[in-house]
């Protein structure tokens, strides 16, 4: 009997801290498209933001591991946080392009914003080439975004779109936590406990 060809997706982010918004998003995504794994992989010194308050890499990693502990869909990868200096998501994506199966899908989730700027991105043909977007749209929609991807798409296709409509953002949540505020049920349990423990994000820059 043949066997369906696995589909992965590769989940970016900076993930400083993990929250609720992302593992909606990744379990939206699994659900939607019959995903085999979505593999979350936290980014080292991110190319499209400023770096300010910055948890480091074994902290991010930390509560990203402990955030998806259990669900046998989600996978993280620190291939981006060993990489030194900056890191594009096209060598990302060629990295386990070359590891995956014969046949294998490969799918990248982003968020609409990321949508939005990925034009703009080192290679965005080449990413995708490699990869069919995913694309998450906090508002419910994203129509410019996904048209501007859908040119650049080989075969001028049409990306994937999933609405997940919950407005926690990682700048809130850092918001809270310099404002010694409960963060609590906005980041997973296992993440929170990270953060207290490791003393996180208290009293930094937003
Ligand atoms: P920050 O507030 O620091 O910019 P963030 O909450 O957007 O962080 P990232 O780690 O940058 O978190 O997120 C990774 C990806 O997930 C981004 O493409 C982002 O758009 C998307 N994302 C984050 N939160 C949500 C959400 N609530 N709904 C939909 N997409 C989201």
């Amino acid at each position: 009997m043949p066997t369906r060809a696995p589909r992965i997706a590769i989940f970016g982010g900076s993930f400083n801290p993990i929250h609720v918004g992302h593992l909606l998003v990744a379990e939206e995504a699994a659900d939607r498209l019959g995903l085999d794994r979505v593999i979350f992989v936290p980014a080292g010194e991110p190319p499209h933001k400023k770096a300010t308050g910055l948890a480091s890499a074994s902290a991010r990693l930390e509560m990203v591991r402990r955030a998806i502990a259990g669900n046998p869909r989600f996978g993280v990868s620190d291939v981006e946080l060993k990489r030194r200096g900056k890191s594009f998501t096209v060598d990302t994506l060629r990295h386990f392009h070359e590891s995956l199966p014969r046949g294998a899908r490969l799918f990248l989730v982003i968020g609409e914003d990321a949508a939005r700027d990925l034009p703009g991105w080192h290679d965005p043909r080449g990413i995708l080439r490699l990869a069919r977007p995913i694309v998450a749209s906090r508002a419910g929609t994203a129509t410019g975004a996904l048209r501007s991807l859908g040119r650049l798409m080989p075969g001028g296709g049409r990306p994937e779109q999933v609405p997940v409509r919950v407005g926690v953002s990682a700048t809130e949540i850092r918001a809270k936590l310099a404002a010694g505020r409960s963060v609590r049920y906005l980041v997973p349990e296992g993440a929170r406990q990270v953060i207290a423990r490791r003393g996180l994000y208290r009293g930094r820059p937003r």
